[in-house]
């Protein structure tokens, strides 16, 4: 049992949070203010081959494991969130799943772009009808020689309006369910695929979301993931890897309102002292300093067991849950700390807890957590 970080991960988590405090934090709130989706931090982030954490130099990432993921992610999330969405929707999301089960053609075509930063990757599985219900999905895909035609919407698509890559989940028969679906990478300026309405939100709102429209889009069968068949293990396998850094997102986020409220409390005087010196507040920040460990040594768990080979989808789904709920309870302190100043735009705890409320929804909300857990313990 070893509780502290290798070397090389301390010496990796400072130059990011370095990079991440000099360059991000700066710009976070213009970039929520102005629903500036962040083009610049991202060139950055490409710029120290953070776009490539955990994807083999031979595909052109930069190395590392699911630990450097979740670390390089706590920080960029710390400092802007809205920045740390767009990163995970391409690198976690899209990106890793094309890693994981397509062919060398499929990884030196796709993801060597995406790991060196060059283009940008979405992933396109949510649809109007279906969002916990992922096999519920309608989007058709139809075998037809040597391509397939697609013909669906997606929605809620991360990344839709700017991604070069889009990795779709369509169906050959609706009425097979998981079993009938298929995953395809679909490239930008394909004929029949355009980007359809942006959606406004309430936090992380640099990042666009997006609706993702196919009308009779052709896609080469040479650009299917996995079997016929196959897309919806394709599609969890993603989703089960990526909801650890969702959860290291949700650390990133509750960390920056921990640290937001100790500057302000020691400072903030009323009655004559820092509010620190008032016990109420003083276990608000034990409380909220008390989740944020216990939130990323379960990250970190699940982290391991991943590079380990081990089973982690109980573990993945323990740790996106409580970190998750854990950052909307911290940034909910925060604001309360801050009093009135924490409820107006001066101070970035606002912020932090508009942006915290995402990572109770996507990627399997927090209902969809607890009865993955249920089920691996029931058994
Ligand atoms: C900002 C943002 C970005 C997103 N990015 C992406 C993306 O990049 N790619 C993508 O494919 N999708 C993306 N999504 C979609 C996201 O994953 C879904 O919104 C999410 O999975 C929930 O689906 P839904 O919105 O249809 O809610 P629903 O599934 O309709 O759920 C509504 C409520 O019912 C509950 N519920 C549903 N079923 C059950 C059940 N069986 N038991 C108990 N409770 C249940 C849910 O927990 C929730 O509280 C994004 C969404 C947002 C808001």
């Amino acid at each position: 049992m070893d509780f502290a970080l290798t070397e090389d991960q301390q010496i990796f988590q400072r130059m990011v949070r370095d990079f991440a405090t000099n360059e991000l934090q700066p710009v976070a709130a213009q970039v929520d203010e102005e629903e500036k989706f962040p083009a610049e931090n991202i060139r950055k982030i490409a710029e120290l081959g953070l776009m490539g954490v955990s994807i083999s130099e031979e595909y052109g990432g930069s190395g590392g494991d699911a630990i450097h993921l979740v670390i390089a992610t706590e920080e960029i999330a710390r400092a802007c969130a809205s920045t740390s969405t767009v990163y995970l929707a391409s690198l976690s999301l899209a990106c890793y799943p094309i890693y994981m089960f397509g062919t060398d053609d499929q990884k030196k075509r796709f993801v060597v772009p995406v790991a060196k930063g060059q283009k940008l990757a979405c992933f396109a599985l949510t649809e109007p009808g279906a969002g916990s219900d992922a096999a519920a999905i309608q989007t058709a895909a139809t075998p037809k020689g040597d391509h397939y035609v697609l013909d669906g919407t997606k929605v809620f698509i991360t990344n839709g309006a700017e991604a070069d890559i889009a990795v779709v989940f369509a169906t050959t028969n609706k009425s097979l369910r998981h079993r009938g679906i298929v995953s395809l990478i679909v490239e930008k300026g394909t004929p029949g695929f355009s980007v359809g309405k942006k959606e406004r939100k309430l936090g992380i709102r640099g990042s666009s979301t997006a609706e993702l429209v196919f009308e009779n889009c052709h896609v080469p069968v040479g650009n299917r993931l996995g079997g016929e068949g196959g897309g919806f293990k394709v599609a969890m396998g993603a989703i089960d890897a990526s909801r650890i850094n969702v959860a290291a997102q949700a650390v990133g986020i509750a960390r920056a309102g921990l640290e937001a409220s100790l500057a302000y409390a020691k400072d903030r005087q009323q009655f004559g002292q820092p509010i620190a010196g008032f016990q109420a507040v003083q276990w608000m920040l034990a409380d909220m300093a008390t989740y944020v460990d216990a939130a990323r040594l379960l990250t970190y768990r699940a982290a391991y067991l991943k590079n380990q080979g081990l089973p982690y989808l109980k573990e993945a789904a323990m740790a996106k849950l409580f970190a998750a709920e854990a950052a909307m309870s911290i940034t909910t302190k925060a604001v309360q700390i801050h009093g009135g100043y924490g409820y107006i735009k001066d101070y970035p705890v606002e912020r932090y807890f508009r942006d915290a409320k995402i990572t109770e929804i996507y990627e399997g909300t927090s209902e969809m957590q607890r009865m993955t857990i249920a089920r691996q313990l029931i058994g």
